[in-house]
């Protein structure tokens, strides 16, 4: 068929292309001159149907400034495409200059020869869905941000996840020991109820008395029977009643020591502490030992006070016996003159008593040889055997001679006891050392006495004999004469034997105290004279009587016989070439003297203080006459008697006064 009557003018083609609602334009020349634009390109541009013919800086001056224009000379000029999607293009739509987004192309329309002759601009406004991606993208970005933050907040939440999981974990490790210190104080609290019981059951039973006192009320709390019995109350006395309210008696001692104790929180402590106690009505003396201890609480303050209290009467009154019976034997052998000395066998040192020293004559502690070498060079030997024997017996005993004081002999007795160790071993001698010399020069005295005594007797009787012998023989042709002289002879000795008789019957009579005084008045001149008589017809000697004769005692006048009778036997037999003897009766104040004087050989002072003592004689030996020495010991006990003194005063040579003084 023929279609070129249906065949569109090149103008209808271009009409009916721009009828498309694709924005489309053709441009010629290097500055895009619009040779044709379709209205949906003239609406993108804002512009009207004036624009065709113009170049396109002119149509659309907002351009200038923009790459567009260079664009489209490009195209032209070397044939090149531009194309772009979401470009940017500022345009003046309804007189405003605003942005809007193209996808675009400009192509270059080319002839046979590959020559531009003209440029086909396309472009699509994207302006909507630019910014609709622009928001899309704006979103996603702070959708991103966003994740990024939750990301962020996650990290954080697990991290403090992960704290709490820790401090979950803490939580219960803290819950567990919880539960253990729980557990702990739950069996704490068992075994502190159970302590509790066995304490108070502890207390209950104790020995020792025990009483809680609250510090505050100063009630008692707990008491247990020995405090009871310590303070002899019974338990229903305690019921609300301060502890001073049920022992007032201790309050005024006691008091004082508690508020200390309770102000100052430290402990009291007393030993043997005296109180009286009233136990059941009676007042009794009672020694303690007690402790009064503070018991703290929280803050440490004294709630109570703990008393305990221990009842030692009993020891206390013992060891005060003790000591008081140690007090006396130590008087006692101080009074006793006794030297104590406690040796250690195994050092040989001894400690010794201010006594023993002073029977030694040492003034400081002595060692074993110092003792030693005291000891009488004789008396060695066998004070060696005794402490030997000691160690084999248990047992020491010896007496010696000791040379204490220059050119002295003391006489010692040392008695001792040994004392064993477990594997008995002689570990300790304890004894004494007695300062026996008095004893010995008694024992002496004594024995000197018995040998003179029987040597005295022994005169007599054997002349007595020799009488009787004789007078046995003669009997028969024997003279009258003879007879009666030797009757005479046996007379004498036999008066000799009664009257040594009689003074150591008067001597064992004092010694038994047995003298009793037979007192009357007389005369004592009379007696004087009735003693002298005879005495002065058998001795040479001129007995001459002066003084107070008239003077009348009231004494035992045998008694007072026998004194005068040993004076003026004594001035006979001692003072033999005396050719006088006086004998004065004088008065002082209310005594009377009675001396007798001779002028003998007289007495040497230091003699002169034994010569009243029991067995002395100036001269034992018995040069000077015959004596037992218990004449003037017999007139000083009769004399003392009658509450009278007795004396002599003599000199070397010049002779002897005796005298004695009686009260009248
Ligand atoms: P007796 O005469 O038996 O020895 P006495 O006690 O009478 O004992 O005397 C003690 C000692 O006193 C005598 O042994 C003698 O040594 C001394 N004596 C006593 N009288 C005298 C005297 N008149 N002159 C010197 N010596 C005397």
């Amino acid at each position: 068929m023929d279609i070129s009557p249906y065949l569109l003018t090149d103008k209808q083609l271009i009409d009916v292309l721009c009828m498309g609602h694709q924005p489309m334009a053709v441009h010629v020349s290097e500055d895009a001159v619009i040779q044709a634009a379709n209205d949906a390109m003239i609406n993108v541009w804002g512009k009207n149907r004036s624009v065709i013919g113009k170049s396109l800086a002119d149509a659309l001056p907002e351009l200038e400034g923009q790459p567009f224009i260079d664009m489209f000379k490009q195209v032209w000029n070397e044939g090149v495409t531009f194309s772009g999607t979401d470009t940017p293009a500022d345009l003046v739509v309804n007189g405003i200059l605003q942005t809007f987004y193209f996808d675009f192309e400009y192509r270059p329309i080319k002839d046979a020869d590959g020559k531009t002759y003209a440029i086909l601009h396309t472009a699509t406004d994207v302006t909507e869905r630019y910014h609709s991606r622009f928001r899309e993208q704006k979103l996603i970005e702070e959708l991103t941000a966003l994740n990024e933050e939750l990301t962020a907040s996650n990290e954080e939440v697990r991290a403090s996840n992960e704290e709490l999981a820790a401090i979950n974990e803490e939580l219960q490790a803290i819950t567990e020991e919880l539960r253990l210190s729980e557990e702990f104080l739950q069996n704490a609290n068992n075994e502190l109820s159970i302590s509790e019981a066995r304490f108070r059951q502890l207390i209950r039973q104790a020995p020792v008395g025990i009483c809680l006192i609250g510090a505050g009320d100063l009630m008692v709390q707990e008491v247990n029977d020995a405090y009871l019995h310590v303070i002899g109350r019974s338990r229903d006395v305690f019921e609300k009643r301060t502890i001073w309210e049920i022992v007032p008696e201790a309050a005024e001692a006691y008091a004082p020591i508690m508020n200390g104790v309770i102000e100052t929180g430290n402990t009291f402590t007393a030993n043997e502490h005296r109180v009286i106690l009233n136990r059941e009505g009676n007042d009794e003396e009672v020694y303690l030992n007690f402790v009064y201890e503070p018991i703290r609480g929280h803050a440490d303050t004294v709630n109570a006070v703990l008393v305990l209290a221990f009842e030692v009467t009993d020891m206390v009154i013992a060891r005060k016996k003790i000591e008081q019976a140690e007090e006396r034997s130590r008087l006692a052998v101080d009074a006793a003159g006794i030297g104590i000395f406690d040796l250690d066998l195994d050092t040989g040192i001894p400690v010794v008593s201010g006594k023993f020293n002073e029977i030694f004559n040492l003034d400081s502690p002595p060692d074993q040889d110092t003792v030693t070498a005291l000891v009488h060079e004789e008396d060695r030997q066998l004070r060696a055997e005794a402490h030997a024997e000691a160690l084999r017996t248990g047992h020491l005993f010896y007496e010696a001679r000791i040379l204490a004081q220059p050119d002295t002999i003391t006489w010692i007795r040392a008695q001792g006891k040994v004392f064993y160790n477990e594997d008995n071993r002689p570990e300790r001698m304890l004894g004494t050392v007695l300062d026996i010399t008095a004893y010995k020069e008694l024992q002496q005295q004594k024995d000197d006495f018995i040998s003179i005594a029987s040597h005295e007797l022994k005169t007599p009787i054997t002349s007595l004999k020799a009488s009787l012998q004789l007078m046995d023989k003669i009997k028969d042709k024997a003279e009258q004469n003879m007879i009666a002289k030797l009757i005479m002879q046996s007379r004498k000795s036999v008066e000799r034997v009664s009257a040594l008789v009689e003074d150591l019957l008067n001597v064992s009579r004092l010694q038994q105290s047995d003298i009793r005084l037979n007192k009357s008045y007389f005369i004592l001149s009379q007696l004087v004279n009735a003693v002298a008589n005879p005495i002065s017809i058998i001795a040479r000697h001129k007995i001459m009587i002066t003084g107070e004769l008239e003077l009348q005692v009231y004494a035992d006048e045998h008694r007072i016989d026998q004194v005068l009778t040993n004076f003026l036997n004594n001035a006979v037999k001692y003072a033999p070439l005396s050719e006088t003897i006086e004998v004065d009766i004088s008065r002082d104040d209310n005594y009377v003297i009675v001396s007798v004087t001779d002028h003998g050989p007289g007495i040497p002072l230091e003699k002169q203080e034994h010569l009243f003592d029991r067995y002395y004689r100036v001269d034992p030996s018995g040069h000077q006459g015959s004596g037992l020495g218990l004449g003037l010991y017999i007139c000083d006990e009769i004399i003392t008697r009658h509450n009278g003194t007795i004396g002599v005063n003599s000199e070397e040579g010049k002779g002897s006064t005796f005298w004695f003084r009686l009260p009248l």
